[in-house]
C-alpha cells in the first residue's frame, strides 16, 4: 500500500517544486526583461567600448535609466574582476542609496546580498573579503580606504556616482584619483552624473570622453503658486489630497520634504485626513523615506501599488537623482532643501532649510515623466523660480568644515593643501580654520604638521572632534578611566535622531522617565544605554521604555567597532590600568564632562544678560538657547534651578531662533582652561 502513495504525494511535491520553479523562473525573467528595457542597455556594448579605450569616462543619463543599477553590472560580465581577483566599486553620496542599490543589484544578479554584490557605509559592512566583487559603498567609506591601501590596488574599476552631487567625499576622492590614475593605467574611473555640470568634470580630468545616455523622458507640466505660501507642509498636504481626489488612478504621487520631523507630520496629517474620510476617498498607501529610517521599511516605496490604491510617497531629496521610484505620475515640491552651513570667521556649523536651485528643482519635477506625461506642483511662485532661486547648487566644500578632509589629507601625505587638485577650491580663510581647530585640538602641531594624536584621530570612524573626545578620556590625567563611559555616550550621539519612540507631543516628557534625573543629555544617553545593556540588550525593555530597539542595536554595533579601535591604538590598556586606580563610587561625570570639553571647545556658549552667547574668538559670538527638547532645559524649567554659566552643546540647528542641542552644563570654569589652556586663554571664555 506504500506503494500506492508513494507515487502520489511524489508527485505532488513535484508539482509544488515545478510551480515554485516557475514562479522563480518567472521572476528572474521580468527582472532580465526590466533589465533590458533600461535606456542604458541599448548602449551596453558601446558603453563598454569607451571604458575599454579611455581610462577615464563620463557617463551622463537621466535618472532612472539604469546607471547605477546595469553600469557595475555590465563591468562585472565584461570580465574587469578577473574571476574575483579585483573588485568593483560604485559610491553614493548618500547611505540610503548604497544599499538599497546593492539589494536592488543582488536581487538582479541572483546573489545573496552581502556575498557577491555587497555594500559598506559608516559602521556597516555588509561584504565578505574574498567573495564580493561588487560594492556599492558611501564615497566617505572609499576616501577612508586611501588610509589603508593609498593605491586602491584591489579594484579594477572604480564609479564615482551621482558625482553632480558635489558632496565634500566625492570633491576629495576625485582629488585623489586624479593622483593615482597615472600610476595606475589599469584602473578605470567611471565618473556618472544626472544631466547637470558633465563638462566641468571632463576639463578636471584633461577633457575625459563625455557618453550622453539618451533617456526617455515624457513631457512634465508644472504649475506654481499664485502667492508665496507661509506654511508649505500644510500647501503640500493639501495639494496631494487635491490629486488624489480629482486625479484618475493608476498615478502615484512623490513629495519632497527636507527630514524626517516633515515627513513623519506630513504621514501623521494625512492619515488623520483619510481615517477621516473613509470610505470617501481612494485608499492611499503612505511611503517614507529619508536617511534614518530602518532599512526593512525603506523597501516599501518600491512595492508595487495595488489596484485601485495610490501611492504617496514622502521622501528628502535622497528622490531626487538617487533613487528611482517607478510609477511616479505627481511631483509635488515645496523647493526646500537642508543644507549645511559653516561660517569659518566663526567657526559654527548649522544645518539650516534653505530654497533648492532651480537644477535642483528641475531634476524633481522630472522625476514625474518617467512612465508617461506628468504634472509638478511646485508649492512657491514662479516668480521666485525665476529670481529667487540659484541657479546651481553650491557644492559642499564650500560650505561646510574642512577640519576631517584636511586631517586626512596631510595623514595621506599631501602638504600642499593649496594646490592640490579640486573642482572648487575652498576659500584661504576656511582652511586656515580647518588649521587652526586641528591646531587646538592637538592634531598638528605649530609647524602645521600632523602629530601622533592627529593620526590617531583620523583612525577612528568618526569626526576628529570625537576621536579627540575619546583619546582624552583614555590618556588624560583628569579624565583617565572613563573611557567606557564616553564611548558609549559617542556611540549615541551618532543616533540621536532615533533613539527615542514618541509622538511629537510626548517627545519631552518621556525622556527622564527612562532613566531618572540627569544634568545633561550626554549622561541621559549614557544611563539609557547602561540601562538597556543592564537588562542584556532586551527587546521588552526598549518596549517599556519607549526606546527604538533597533537604534540601540545599532548603537551597540556602533560603540563595539569604536571599543575596537580603541584596543587597537592602546587606549583600552591605557585605561584600565587608570579605572584600577579609581574608587568604585567615583564619580565619573568630571571626567565625562573634560573629555568633552577636549574635543568641543569651541561649542561652548557663556551665560549673560540676554541668555547664552557662543564665544566667538574675534567676532563675539551670537545669541543661542538651550533647545526645549534638551533635559537641561526640562531641569531649568522644574528646579528653578541657576542655569549653568557655562554650557557645551553638540550642535547647532537653526528654526525660529538658534537653539543648541545636545547640551551639557560645564559646572566650573577653570575646567576650560585646564582642559584646552591655549584656546580658553585670558578673555576667551568672555563674550
Ligand atoms: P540611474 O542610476 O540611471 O538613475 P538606476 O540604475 O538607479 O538608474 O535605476 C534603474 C531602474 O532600476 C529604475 O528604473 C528602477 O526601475 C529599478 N530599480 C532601482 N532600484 C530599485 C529597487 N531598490 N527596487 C526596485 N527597482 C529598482
Ligand atoms: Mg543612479
Amino acid at each position: 500500500s506504500n506503494d500506492d502513495v508513494l507515487p502520489e504525494e511524489h508527485s505532488e511535491y513535484d508539482n509544488k517544486l515545478l510551480s515554485e520553479l516557475d514562479r522563480e523562473n518567472k521572476r528572474l525573467l521580468t527582472i532580465q526583461e526590466t533589465r533590458k528595457s533600461l535606456p542604458v542597455y541599448h548602449f551596453r556594448q558601446e558603453l563598454l567600448t569607451s571604458i575599454k579605450d579611455n581610462q577615464i569616462l563620463i557617463v551622463v543619463g537621466e535618472t532612472g535609466s539604469g546607471k547605477t543599477t546595469q553600469l557595475p553590472q555590465y563591468l562585472v560580465e565584461d570580465g574587469y574582476t578577473q574571476n574575483g581577483k579585483y573588485q568593483i566599486a560604485c559610491t553614493q553620496p548618500r547611505r540610503v542609496a548604497a544599499t538599497s542599490v546593492a539589494a536592488r543589484v543582488a536581487d538582479e544578479m541572483n546573489v545573496v546580498l552581502g556575498k557577491q554584490v555587497g555594500y559598506s557605509i559608516r559602521f556597516e559592512d555588509k561584504t565578505t573579503p574574498d567573495t564580493t566583487i561588487l560594492k556599492y559603498m558611501t564615497d566617505g567609506m572609499l576616501l577612508r580606504e586611501f588610509m589603508t591601501d593609498p593605491e586602491l590596488s584591489k579594484y579594477a574599476c572604480i564609479m564615482i556616482d551621482e558625482a553632480h552631487e558635489r558632496t565634500l567625499a566625492t570633491d576629495v576622492l576625485l582629488g585623489l584619483l586624479k593622483d593615482i590614475l597615472p600610476h595606475r593605467k589599469d584602473l578605470k574611473l567611471i565618473i556618472s552624473s544626472a544631466t547637470m555640470n558633465a563638462t566641468k568634470f571632463s576639463s578636471f580630468f584633461y577633457d575625459a570622453p563625455i557618453f550622453n545616455v539618451p533617456g526617455r523622458r515624457f513631457p512634465v507640466d508644472i504649475h506654481y503658486t499664485l502667492h508665496p505660501e507661509a506654511n508649505y507642509l500644510n500647501a503640500a498636504v493639501t495639494t496631494v489630497l487635491q490629486i488624489h481626489t480629482t486625479q484618475a488612478l493608476p498615478g502615484d504621487i512623490l513629495v519632497f520634504f527636507t527630514g524626517q520631523e516633515e515627513i513623519e507630520a506630513a504621514q501623521q496629517s494625512l492619515e488623520d485626513i483619510a481615517h477621516a474620510l473613509g470610505d470617501k476617498i481612494k485608499d492611499m498607501v503612505i511611503a517614507p523615506i529619508y536617511a534614518n529610517l530602518p532599512q526593512e521599511q525603506q523597501s516599501k516605496i518600491f512595492q508595487k501599488t495595488p489596484p485601485g490604491c495610490r501611492k504617496i510617497v514622502l521622501a528628502t531629496n535622497i528622490a531626487e537623482t538617487s533613487l528611482t521610484i517607478d510609477g511616479i505620475k505627481y511631483v509635488v515640491d515645496p523647493g526646500f532643501v537642508k543644507e549645511n552651513s559653516y561660517v569659518p570667521s566663526t567657526g559654527m556649523s548649522q544645518l539650516l532649510t534653505v530654497p533648492c536651485s532651480r537644477a535642483s528643482v528641475d531634476q524633481r519635477a522630472g522625476r514625474a515623466g518617467r512612465v508617461g506625461p506628468g504634472k509638478c506642483f511646485r508649492i512657491f511662485t514662479k516668480w521666485s523660480y525665476y529670481h529667487e532661486l540659484e541657479p546651481l547648487p553650491k557644492p559642499e566644500i564650500l560650505r561646510t568644515n574642512l577640519s576631517q578632509v584636511v586631517l586626512l589629507l596631510l595623514s595621506l601625505g599631501v602638504t600642499d593643501l593649496i594646490n592640490f587638485p579640486l573642482l572648487d577650491k575652498p576659500s584661504i580663510p576656511a582652511l586656515s580654520k580647518a588649521l587652526e581647530s586641528l591646531y587646538v585640538l592637538g592634531a598638528l602641531n605649530s609647524k602645521g604638521a600632523i602629530t601622533r594624536l592627529g593620526r590617531m584621530m583620523c583612525e577612528f570612524p568618526c569626526e576628529p572632534d570625537f576621536g579627540k573626545v575619546i583619546h582624552t578620556a583614555a590618556t588624560h590625567e583628569s579624565c583617565k578611566g572613563a573611557l567606557e563611559e564616553v564611548v558609549t555616550i559617542v556611540a549615541m550621539l551618532h543616533e540621536t535622531a532615533s533613539i527615542f519612540v514618541h509622538s511629537r507631543a510626548e517627545r519631552d516628557q518621556n525622556k527622564t522617565a527612562v532613566v531618572g534625573r540627569v544634568s545633561s543629555d550626554h549622561m541621559l544617553y549614557l544611563r539609557t544605554f547602561n540601562s538597556w545593556r543592564d537588562m542584556d540588550y532586551s527587546k521588552s525593555w526598549c518596549f517599556d521604555h519607549k526606546v527604538q530597539y533597533k537604534t540601540m542595536v545599532r548603537v551597540r554595533n556602533i560603540r563595539d567597532q569604536l571599543w575596537r579601535c580603541c584596543d587597537k591604538l592602546g587606549l583600552v590598556a591605557l585605561n584600565e590600568k587608570a579605572a584600577r586606580s579609581l574608587n568604585v563610587d567615583d564619580n565619573l561625570e568630571p571626567r565625562i564632562i573634560k573629555s568633552f570639553i577636549s574635543g568641543f571647545p569651541a561649542n561652548v556658549a557663556r551665560l549673560g544678560p540676554t541668555g547664552y552667547r557662543t564665544l566667538g574668538k574675534s567676532q563675539g559670538g551670537v545669541n543661542v538657547s538651550i533647545h526645549p527638547t534638551s533635559t537641561v532645559f526640562q531641569a531649568a524649567r522644574q528646579d528653578m534651578k541657576k542655569p549653568s554659566k557655562f554650557i557645551l552643546y553638540q550642535r547647532l540647528v537653526l528654526t525660529s531662533k538658534e537653539f543648541m542641542r545636545d547640551c551639557m552644563p560645564v559646572p566650573r570654569e577653570d575646567w576650560l582652561q585646564e582642559m584646552v589652556p591655549h584656546y580658553f586663554n585670558g578673555d576667551n571664555t568672555r563674550n
